[in-house]
């Protein structure tokens, strides 16, 4: 099962919103805080839910975005 991790530059984030929209999974969402030139930047806040698919960092234009994507094994 593939899954993701996004790291989050916060002092690169304009808090635009465009990542939030293009994630399929509802995985980002406005930290509620504010960084150093007033930006509510956004935070990775539903990790499990995050599939690595990239999406989120193709759109920023600010690259706030990293992108990790890997296999975890099923565990029945
Ligand atoms: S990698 Fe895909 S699933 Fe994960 S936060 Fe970005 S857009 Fe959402
Ligand atoms: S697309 Fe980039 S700049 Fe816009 S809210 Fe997301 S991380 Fe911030």
């Amino acid at each position: 099962m593939l899954r993701g991790q996004v790291d989050v530059d916060s002092e690169r984030c304009k808090g635009c919103g465009l990542c939030i929209d293009a994630c399929p999974k509802d995985v980002l969402d406005f930290s509620g805080d504010f960084n150093s030139d007033g930006y509510n930047y956004v935070e990775f806040a539903n990790p499990e839910e995050c599939v690595g698919c990239g999406f989120c960092g193709m759109v920023c234009p600010d690259m706030a975005l990293t992108v990790y994507s890997f296999e975890e094994e099923e565990v029945s």
